[in-house]
């Protein structure tokens, strides 16, 4: 929980506050739509209650927290505010078509993913915290489960308009790597996984997922979609710190993300994890769709 004096506010009290046109207008461009895209979540997960409420939270920490509410502070929101750039068809290997949605899209999909993270928290995770590999499975289902979600929503969104599928699997890879990577330390402390622990099974969630929905994911890549998905995933992440490394030059000789990630798919360092989300998945939820239905491995 967050300590400070300022008192907790609505999104829309948080921009009504603020000053400055142009960063008013760049944050209601980050979370127009927002509201639908959480109702979306609660319609798919068949929860009757209502989508929590958000509250802004003014810390500088970027950190974000499910309860009732979800929380999200001043920090985490300029970090998705200043996510610029847009993305290269140097590591995606396609242009983006223009979309409105274009502008700012890797932080409107941080913002999208970090609430999704935390609402799947809230609807399933409460009272299974025990302890610390418990607390990685969980961690490891809500970012999952909320990169599922965005996969879905870029379907609706670019679906007509990118026709190869692995394009838009790539570029969901793309905005959620960005902003993980921005991060100013691995998040490895506490419950959340190291970074490439996190990216691994975000990348390992996006190749199982079927492009019919309808379709169980498939986790062993038996089928030429999820097999063919993977491949360009890794290809695609593999990209993502090549370009990362060469724009942050000071990172370079230090870098060892590809090298634990490797490490993690050759050595199977995540087996403890996976083990304790096998022994609590079923008291979590039942297996029914790809929603409810995020293996770990
Ligand atoms: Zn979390």
């Amino acid at each position: 929980m967050f300590y400070n004096d300022k008192p907790r506010q609505s999104i829309f009290e948080y921009i009504e506050s603020i000053e400055c046109g142009l960063n008013k207008f760049r944050l209601l461009s980050l979370f127009g739509g927002i509201n639908g895209f959480l109702e979306q979540i609660r319609i798919e997960n068949n929860i009757a209650a209502p989508v929590p409420e958000l509250r802004i939270e003014h810390s500088d920490n970027i950190q974000s927290e499910g309860a009732f509410c979800i929380y999200m502070t001043t920090g985490a929101i300029n970090l998705c505010l200043n996510a610029s750039g847009s993305p290269l068809k140097s590591t995606l290997g396609f242009e983006i078509p223009n979309n409105p949605f274009n502008y700012n899209l890797i932080g409107k999909t941080a913002v999208r993913w970090i609430l999704a993270h935390e609402y799947y928290h809230i609807m399933y995770h409460d009272g299974y915290w025990n302890d610390h590999i418990t607390g990685h499975a969980l961690e490891l289902d809500a970012d999952m489960c909320a990169t599922a979600i965005i996969y879905r929503a870029y379907q609706q969104m670019y679906g007509k308009i990118i026709t190869d599928d692995r394009d838009l699997r790539c570029l969901v890879l793309y905005c959620l790597f960005s902003v993980l990577r921005s991060l100013p330390s691995d998040s490895g402390s506490g419950n959340h996984p190291t970074l490439a622990m996190r990216l691994r099974f975000i990348k390992s969630k996006l190749s199982s997922l079927r492009k019919n929905q309808k379709h169980r994911p498939d986790v062993l890549y038996q089928t030429k979609e999820s097999h063919d998905a993977y491949s360009r995933l890794l290809m695609c992440l593999h990209n993502c710190e090549m370009i990362y490394i060469q724009s942050h030059p000071k990172h370079s000789h230090s870098s060892t993300l590809l090298k634990e990630i490797y490490e993690i798919e050759l050595n199977y360092t995540f087996s403890e994890i996976t083990q304790r989300w096998n022994e609590i998945a079923a008291r979590i939820r039942p297996p029914l769709f790809e929603s409810f239905y995020a293996p770990l491995e």
